[in-house]
């Protein structure tokens, strides 16, 4: 440990606030330091003036886990409404029920397959020549085939990343599962819901502790800090080193906002398959609270590209070359004495919202172990 001052968090987000917490009820006083004007990171919503529509600002955030205490940790900060993410894609002129599952398959083949059928005739579809699959394409290839591949991933996927799926990990598309029956919920974990009053009510109530101060609108200036006993550092890991190996890739997205009087696409999320589309999704956040009644609609047309300089970081990449770099990030990091990264920039990681919560609780809990053996931090 160094220096007598506070603690310092950089980024008031999921890791930051969830972190602060925990060191603020240990008796640490915490201060958090956040570049932009509102709290809730990436994850922040607010209602919309005119219809009063709960918008997910920068993009959809719908909350799944396994792990009971990290739902137990967030719904001590918020009623989380029952919310099942159904999502839909338009691929040529028609929709059809994600993730794919026996209604997908059924749709698009003109088939009434029942589960064990389905299997077998997608079996037949899938490469069996790739034996591990290391890329995107070669994942998609083995499990859905060609035909569902180019109709469901194959363009979504250049929009989304900007590159061939051949040039990305196959996790990426393990993400999504391959269902052979009827369930169309997005995601398979055991709690599913959605804030009541939004990411940002729920984060708010998280730093809200007479230990924890939060200061909006402000950059992290390294020599400003150099007394903060620790610094818990949420934002990107190659800014914190001044850019000295490289930017690491992200893209960054574009929401092209637009009021509808009524239900414009009735759900929440609908996908566009087609590379001819030039957005990926099309977001009505009215359906993410299917609890309130809605006079109007808001929508987000999303846009991904490449992340310039100025932009907000939204997906990191992680291709080879940014492998490289963050590797000499990596190195670097564990070097550096009183600082812990964390976070999806911190650690240049697609993260989920549960497993950041998973991690700063971890992270809070080693560090306060670590002080109570006096170790050297
Ligand atoms: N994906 C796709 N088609 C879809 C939805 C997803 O090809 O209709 C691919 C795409 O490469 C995406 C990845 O699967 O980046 C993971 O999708 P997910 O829905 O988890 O993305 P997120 O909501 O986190 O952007």
């Amino acid at each position: 440990m160094q220096g007598n001052g506070k603690i310092v968090i950089v980024g008031a987000g999921l890791s930051g606030a969830v972190i602060g917490r925990e060191l603020a009820l240990a008796g640490h006083e915490v201060e958090i330091l956040d570049a932009r004007d509102h709290i809730a990171g990436n994850c922040h919503t607010e209602r919309d003036a005119d219809t009063g529509v709960m918008v997910h600002v920068y993009g959809p955030h719908i909350f799944h886990t396994d792990d009971a205490e990290v739902w137990d940790y967030v719904n001590g900060f918020q009623t989380f409404m029952p919310y099942k993410n159904r999502v839909k894609t338009t691929s040529k002129d028609r929709v059809y029920s994600l993730p794919v599952n026996l209604h997908t398959i059924n749709q698009f083949f003109g088939k009434t397959l029942r589960p064990d059928e389905a299997k077998a005739f997608i079996e037949e579809q899938a490469d069996k020549t790739i034996a591990d699959p290391q890329t995107f394409e070669e994942q998609a290839m083995r499990f859905v085939g060609k035909d569902l591949y180019e109709a469901f991933f194959k363009g979504y996927t250049e929009k989304q990343w900007g590159c061939s799926p051949t040039e990305l990990p196959a996790s990426i598309l393990k993400r999504l599962p391959v269902r052979f029956n009827y369930d169309d919920n997005y995601f398979f974990h055991k709690f599913q819901g959605m804030p009541e009053n939004g990411y940002t009510d729920m984060i708010g109530r998280i730093l809200d502790h007479p230990n924890i101060h939060v200061t909006l609108s402000k950059r992290f200036e390294r020599a400003e800090h150099a007394d903060a006993s620790h610094v818990f550092y949420s934002g990107q890991l190659d800014g914190y080193f001044d850019y000295e190996a490289g930017r690491l890739g992200y893209r960054t997205l574009d929401f092209e906002r637009f009021s509808y009087d009524g239900d414009y696409q009735g759900c929440a999320v609908m996908n566009y398959g087609d590379a001819s589309v030039p957005f990926t999704r099309i977001t009505e956040h009215k359906h993410f609270s299917p609890w309130e009644e809605h006079q109007g609609s808001v929508c987000y047309r999303e846009f991904s590209r490449a992340c310039g300089p100025d932009d907000i970081p939204y997906y990191p990449i992680r291709m080879v070359e940014e492998k490289e770099q963050l590797a000499q990030y990596v190195t670097r990091a564990e070097k550096e004495r009183g600082v812990t990264f964390v976070g999806r920039l911190g650690t240049y990681r697609y993260l989920d919202m549960d497993v950041t919560i998973r991690e700063a609780l971890d992270t809070a809990r080693l560090y306060l172990s670590k002080l109570a053996d006096g170790a050297d931090m």
